[in-house]
């Protein structure tokens, strides 16, 4: 089943859902029209379409392998990283200073997302140099930006994220790799990253790989943390990639998914190092490339729900099986048509969120502390619910295939294994609840309620138009407004034991929002599939709440000793 990238869907959202005209209204982004946007779209979507796509079963089936400590990719993978780099959508984000087109996020979203769906093991090798190239963009020296950013927002060189060790995983503050000052204004970087993406390749001419490590004086936890540049070969003046570093693929990983993107056992023993931000500034600079990454787990995420949906779609089309009526496929079956229509209304308002978040962090680079704040309530949302939309449409797209979604020659099997990493990396979705309970909520839940009264704004609007799908969405909002003055006064405890209720919670509401827009703006399609939205999958917010205002006791009250047989 070909991959079609959901350009229209896109530009639907952009211009009638989420308000792009707010960014393109900027002095930096003035240059973005219409037609610009619409080219972008176009012509990364035609890649998707025409390259990448048709790379994803060849990376599943032949993973990357490591051959006398070189990994090798899958069959197709370096002509479909050399379109990714030639189009430039390594560096689409990137500032025109190095080389970057400098795209608004809300459409680097969009082309992360179609990459994502087309072939989630390879997006992400650009996905981690985005995020490098954004941390360097921040936080490294002029002389550091000068010799690296051309390189990789070209695609010549390719970037990694190095945080996790065996002890430390989700509490990163574990860390033990350790970084000695040389003499030379360098350090040398001596520990073992495990789980590292995209580590090594046989394609690009460099791997730059930022370390998070220790200096001799860091005090334990997180404030001790320092960040550094390790490339593979390092640079002479000119970029020239020469001498090796003392670093090494251990070993590589075999997964459930992902299988064309190498995760790799890295050992640098000694490696020459340069230090990224302030000394045990490590964290600040990390934080850059995490939150540009997790959004884009999000989207990517989202892009495999996209995927999954038309694959269904397309079969639920053919397969003919029962008195099912009409075309006499098993489209026509109430159960079958239900699951499309929540794989299609899912994906529509997951997207929704992670453009809204795109959109806010725009706005927030031009110094507007209000989308400032909605970006950061919005990344932890964007990626745990994407990423679970990902997953629950991928599982969803099994059961339309009937007994052939358990078949892998369909792709529907893979669909589901590629996703499932992406709950776990960039941060675990249950740390991101508690994220979005604990720091996203030290504001006193003021970013929250400001969007929850602009989705009333919204709903109060559309209420003489469509006052059946207005309603649920005022009366939803409400409900929110309640559960989140009940969460603000409640003990860290409480908070963290109903964060994912609470980010769940959200999320429907957000969707609903996003929805009845569409339903205001777009045509009959549009409409309808709100209704499905809210009158179907709306109702869910009542549970997530009800299991937020259960509290800690039910949760804690039960021991390790009472979990077991
Ligand atoms: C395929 C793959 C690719 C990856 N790529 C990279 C990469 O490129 N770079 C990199 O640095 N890392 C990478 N990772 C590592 C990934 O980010 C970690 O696996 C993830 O952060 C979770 O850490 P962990 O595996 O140690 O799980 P743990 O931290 O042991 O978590 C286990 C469970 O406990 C929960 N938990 C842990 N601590 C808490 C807490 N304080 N409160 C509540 N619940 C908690 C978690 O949510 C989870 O459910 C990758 C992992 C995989 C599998």
């Amino acid at each position: 089943m070909p991959f079609h990238a959901p350009v229209e869907d896109f530009r639907f959202l952009l211009e009638k859902v989420i308000g792009f005209s707010e960014v393109t209204a900027t002095a930096r982004h003035a240059e973005m029209t219409p037609d610009v946007t619409d080219a972008i779209l176009t012509e990364a979507g035609r890649m998707c379409d025409e390259i990448l796509a048709p790379l994803n079963r060849a990376g599943d089936l032949h993973p990357a392998r490591l051959e006398n400590g070189v990994v090798r990719t899958s069959p197709g993978y370096a002509e479909g990283y050399r379109a990714i780099a030639e189009g430039g959508w390594v560096g689409m984000a990137a500032g025109e200073a190095h080389g970057g087109m400098g795209l608004p996020m809300a459409l680097v979203t969009c082309v992360n997302e179609m990459m994502g769906g087309a072939c989630l093991a390879l997006q992400l090798n650009p996905l981690m140099t985005q995020a490098e190239i954004e941390a360097l963009e921040a936080h490294a020296s002029a002389d550091l930006q000068a010799l690296y950013l051309p390189k990789l927002i070209s695609g010549e060189w390719c970037g990694t994220m190095n945080l996790t060790e065996p002890q430390a995983g989700s509490d990163v503050g574990a860390l033990r790799t350790r970084a000695e000052p040389d003499g030379e204004g360098t350090y040398r970087i001596t520990g073992q990253k495990i789980y590292i993406t995209w580590a090594d390749n046989d394609f690009s001419d460099n791997v730059v790989h930022m370390v998070l490590a220790r200096l001799p004086d860091a005090v334990p936890g997180t404030k001790g943390i320092s960040l550094f540049l390790v490339p593979k070969y390092i640079p002479d003046a000119e970029g020239r990639p020469g001498e090796a570093n003392s670093l090494r693929v251990v070993s590589l990983e075999h997964k459930m998914g992902i299988h064309g993107s190498p995760t790799a056992v890295m050992e640098y023993d000694g490696a020459k190092g340069w230090l990224v931000g302030e000394p045990h500034g490590g964290m600040a600079a990390m934080f850059t490339m995490m939150n540009t990454a997790r959004l884009g787990v999000g989207s990517q995420a989202v892009g495999v729900a996209e995927a999954a949906t038309q694959a269904a779609l397309a079969y639920a089309q053919e397969r003919k099986q029962g008195r099912a009526g009409g075309t006499g496929t098993i489209v026509e079956h109430a159960d079958v048509r239900a699951m499309l229509a929540r794989m299609r209304a899912e994906t529509f308002a997951a997207r929704a969120i992670t453009l809204a978040c795109a959109k806010a962090i725009d706005l927030g680079r031009e110094g507007d502390a209000a989308a400032r704040a909605r970006a950061a309530l919005l990344t932890p949302i964007a990626k745990t619910f994407g990423t679970e939309t990902g997953i629950n449409t991928a599982d969803l797209g099994i059961q339309v295939h009937g007994g052939m979604g358990f078949i892998e020659e369909t792709g529907a099997a893979q669909f589901l294994r590629d996703a499932r990493i992406t709950a776990i990396y960039e941060g675990t979705n249950g740390i991101q609840a508690m994220d979005l309970v604990g720091r996203k909520m030290m504001d006193g839940g003021e970013a929250a309620q400001a969007l929850i009264d602009e989705i009333e704004t919204v709903a109060e609007a559309a209420r003489a138009e469509i006052p059946d799908l207005a309603e649920p969405v005022w009366q939803a909002a409400e409900t929110m407004r309640e559960a989140t003055e009940w969460l603000v006064a409640q003990p860290m405890a409480e908070r963290f034991s109903g964060a994912m209720p609470y980010l769940r919670a959200f999320a429907r509401l957000l969707g609903a929002h996003y929805h009845l827009r569409a339903a205001q703006a777009g045509d009959g399609k549009r409409r309808r599939l709100a209704a499905f939205y809210i009158q179907r999958m709306l109702p869910e917010q009542a549970a997530h709440i009800a299991a937020l205002r259960a509290g800690a006791e039910p949760v804690m009250a039960l021991d390790a000793g009472d979990l077991a047989p």
